[in-house]
């Protein structure tokens, strides 16, 4: 499949969507021209599910950051909180920049089904994010307990109270997985504006991409559908929002 068919396919949801591959590039492009730093001054942590496909899909040129450091438990929430947040604050080089890539996923299958891919070796396609479709079910089916948070499953009770929240907003909607990832996407969003503002850097600037991350099948890969991108100038506290520039 080539790469705009590919884009077509993604697009049909996500109308802003670009690959990872090419949100790394412009990425590194965005930090050496705007902000004149090299990418290894750069401290990248994501956000992201810990699914194994986001690791299989990570793209190869974002090793030129440093890190990454991982935020992210199911489906993208920062539950390293406001300790995690803190501790790659003080690893990031004095000159340069923190870069948070962050926000929950979805699968498109190569036959456009929302919430479905095909992984490597497997005959049948799986759910993706499996944790907000087992939330949904849940929901769906009146089963969420308002205020568990069972410490054998912490993460996943976590996903279930933040979509028992908007609970009429999520089956009302036409697509209840995609409008239940918008409202992941909410909650993870909010906490990390919530850390970047409880945290002190050691450096220049703090980065933010919040995005619906979009995985597909293992030979389509993955895509960006940004959100939010933002540069935080720590000198000034004056915040840039640049998402027109990411997206042209
Ligand atoms: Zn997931």
């Amino acid at each position: 499949m080539k790469k705009r068919e590919k884009l077509a396919l993604i697009r049909a949801h996500y109308p802003n969507a670009v690959t990872t591959i090419d949100t790394v590039n412009r990425l590194i492009d965005f930090v050496e021209e705007r902000l004149d730093l090299e990418p290894s001054q750069i401290m990248l942590a994501d956000s992201i599910c810990s699914d194994d496909v986001n690791s299989i899909q990570y793209p190869v040129r974002a090793s030129e950051f440093l890190g990454p450091f991982k935020m992210g438990g199911l489906d993208g929430f920062p539950f390293t909180g406001l300790t995690g947040m803190g501790a790659f604050a003080s690893h990031v080089p004095d000159e340069g920049a923190v870069f948070v890539y962050y926000g929950p996923h979805i699968g498109i299958s190569k036959e456009g089904t929302i919430g479905e891919i095909h992984r490597y070796g497997q005959h049948k396609n799986t759910g993706c994010c499996g944790a907000a479709k087992g939330a949904l079910n849940k929901l769906i089916n009146d089963a969420i307990v308002p205020g568990q948070l069972n410490d054998m499953d912490y993460q996943m009770n976590t996903i279930e109270q933040i979509l028992l929240k908007e609970k009429n907003r999520i089956l009302d909607a036409t697509h209840p997985l995609k409008e239940a990832t918008e409202v992941i996407y909410e909650a993870i969003d909010e906490r990390i504006n919530e850390l970047v503002k409880q945290t002190k850097y050691a450096c220049k600037y703090v980065i933010l991409l919040g995005t619906i991350h979009i995985n597909s099948d293992t030979d389509i890969g993955s895509f960006t559908s940004a959100k939010r991108f933002e540069l935080i100038d720590l000198a000034t506290n004056e915040r840039q929002n640049l998402i027109q520039e990411l997206l042209k």
